[in-house]
């Protein structure tokens, strides 16, 4: 079936799917011991899910929205890259990222396997993402908690998700643009 979806559709779904790799980014800088789960993009925002080795509450989701901004003006490159399977389990068994393990197992033995790399995080992801962390801008708020299992299973763990969302629909990439050339017009 064609897809009816736009461009600008396309764009903000990449968008948010950014942010959601800034917040864990953020998160794992201020808490290097917290695990990563799954992050995607949703119709009006973002989520992330993770697993605190304390459990996290909403007043220190400020600090986490102060860290994701302090990222965007590093301006860190977003790289793609593919890697072989056996690497991927090593990696993320060599990190601490037992949700990522579980998620490589169930991707197909015949795909690739990709992981975009930003700073020092490294997610398992299909993608696509932006170039850098700069055109996310910083029209993004952190909204709320709430408890999340574990691919929605009542026998695995209670995860925390993080609630995100661009703050309109159609202009954080218009903001995100004025942010990055004013920031430009200062280096
Ligand atoms: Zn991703």
């Amino acid at each position: 079936m064609p897809s009816n979806r736009s461009t600008l559709e396309t764009d903000l779904e990449t968008l948010r799917h950014d942010c959601a790799h800034l917040l864990a980014q953020a998160v794992k800088e201020l808490y290097p011991a917290v695990q990563v789960a799954i992050g995607p993009a949703f119709e009006h925002g973002f989520y992330y899910d993770f697993a605190f080795p304390e459990p996290l509450t909403a007043d220190e989701l400020p600090a986490i929205e102060q860290r994701m901004r302090e990222i965007v003006f590093r301006r860190e490159p977003i790289r793609r890259e593919e890697w072989p399977r056996a690497e991927a389990d090593a990696f993320f068994a060599a990190t601490g990222e037992r949700f990522k393990q579980e998620l490589l197992v169930a991707i197909p033995e015949h795909e690739t396997i990709s992981v975009y790399r930003q700073g020092e995080f490294t997610d398992l992801c299909r993608g696509p993402h932006g170039a850098d962390t700069g055109q996310i801008g910083l029209a993004f708020k952190l909204l709320k908690l709430a408890g999340a299992y574990w691919r929605g299973d009542h026998r695995q763990p209670m995860l925390q998700r993080i609630y995100g969302h661009p703050i309109t629909r159609i202009f954080p990439l218009l903001i995100g643009i004025n942010v990055l050339s004013v920031f430009s017009e200062g280096t």
